[in-house]
């Protein structure tokens, strides 16, 4: 079938990429779904760093990619053969950017540790079934993580997705798949505070927003204490008081105040974000780190802190997430008003914007944009 999608031709190119347009909207082929497979109509789709990430070449991925990894739709038809368990035609779903095939070493570690073959198709660009199901003109076009997105229709392996009910509303399914399931596993997953332990969340982008959320969530049942968040970015300091946060620094404030606690997150993808996160963590502490920095970054910290005073550092990708396990939680402290998911969305675009969200997105200016179809 023809659909309509955001591919990426080249990467790098200067910005502002509203006039270099790195990203071209326009025409493709997508092929029918295979066995396991599901052909889903997206409804919305959340502009993310590791979109943008792949555009500005941190983080070098084969091109032409159809973009997009955090996204929502309607199940429109279903690969021959056997149903995916619990899925079915006019299912709304949420797709997360790691599929988990469930059968290797690392699928049985409960989310700690991405699925080995997954990890595989998406550094191919290709669905965890094999190949691409994405073309143009006859050439194939690279699938973004298993979701590419940012089109109207995507081709996409059951195990890629979760279903939802009707009443999460496309805009936040959409989030629920990369910035709550990475922010929110950070906490939930990685991070674990118990007894009313304070958490800082460094790098106030979708996903740190969603773990200040999620690090709030738990306050009413007395896990966690004060939540501070952490930017560079003055716009972010008040946005993260506004949601609730206890206090808010930039990362000299921080460091000057000479505050830690017992869980960090790190969320900026930066070398000097980690640093700061492992100087904000507690004795016994643990610094959790979800960013995703260019692979040539180096940190230097004393390796003597961690002996000492007995510390954690945990690298969790995704949230350490299992998706089918854990959007279901995230839904509900949703529905039960605790987990204001809304509130990191910070505009709304169409698909032919989509240049000029990556610049809103590298400026810093936005958390979460959502693209409606
Ligand atoms: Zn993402
Ligand atoms: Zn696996």
């Amino acid at each position: 079938m023809r659909i309509r999608g955001a591919v990426l031709e080249e990467i790098g190119r200067a910005r502002p990429y509203a006039e270099s347009t790195p990203i071209s909207v326009g025409e493709l082929e997508l092929a029918p779904p295979g066995p396991g497979e599901l052909l889903v109509r997206i409804e919305a789709a959340g502009l993310c760093h590791s979109d943008l990430s792949v555009v500005d070449g941190n983080r070098v991925r084969p091109v032409p990619m159809l973009l997009g990894h955090e996204a929502a739709g309607i199940v429109e038809s279903l690969g021959p053969g056997a149903a995916p368990e619990g899925l079915a035609v006019g299912d709304r779903v949420v797709m997360a950017f790691l599929p988990r095939c469930g059968e290797c070493a690392n699928c049985r570690t409960d989310g700690q540790l991405p699925c080995t073959p997954g990890s595989v198709a998406n550094n191919a660009g290709e669905l965890l079934g094999g190949g691409r199901r994405l073309s143009r003109e006859g050439a194939e076009v690279h699938h973004h993580l298993g979701v590419s997105g940012f089109a109207t229709h995507a081709v996409v392996d059951a195990r890629s997705v979760t279903r939802v009910d009707a009443d999460v509303p496309p805009e936040i399914a959409a989030v629920l798949g990369c910035a709550v399931l990475t922010g929110g596993g950070a906490v939930l997953n990685a991070g674990m505070p118990t007894g009313g332990a304070d958490v800082i969340v460094i790098g106030l982008g979708g996903v740190g927003m969603a773990a200040v959320l999620t690090a709030l969530s738990l306050k009413s049942d007395g896990a966690v204490g004060r939540v501070i968040g952490v930017d560079a970015q003055p716009a972010k300091l008040d946005a993260v008081r506004a949601l609730g946060a206890d206090l808010a620094y930039a990362p000299e404030e921080l460091a000057a105040a000479g505050v830690r606690a017992p869980v960090v997150i790190e969320a900026a993808g930066h070398p000097r974000a980690f640093e700061s996160a492992v100087a904000a963590t507690a004795v016994g502490g643990r610094t959790v780190t979800v960013g995703l920095p260019n692979p040539a970054a180096r940190s230097e910290i004393s390796p003597l802190v961690l002996t000492a005073e007995a510390r954690t550092i945990i690298g969790s990708y995704l949230g350490s997430a299992v998706p089918q396990r854990d959007i279901p939680r995230y839904v509900e402290l949703w529905r039960a008003g605790k987990l204001p998911v809304e509130k990191l969305i910070s505009g709304v675009i169409t698909l032919e914007q989509i240049n000029e969200g990556m610049d809103s997105l590298a400026d810093g200016a936005a958390v979460r944009q959502v693209i409606r179809f």
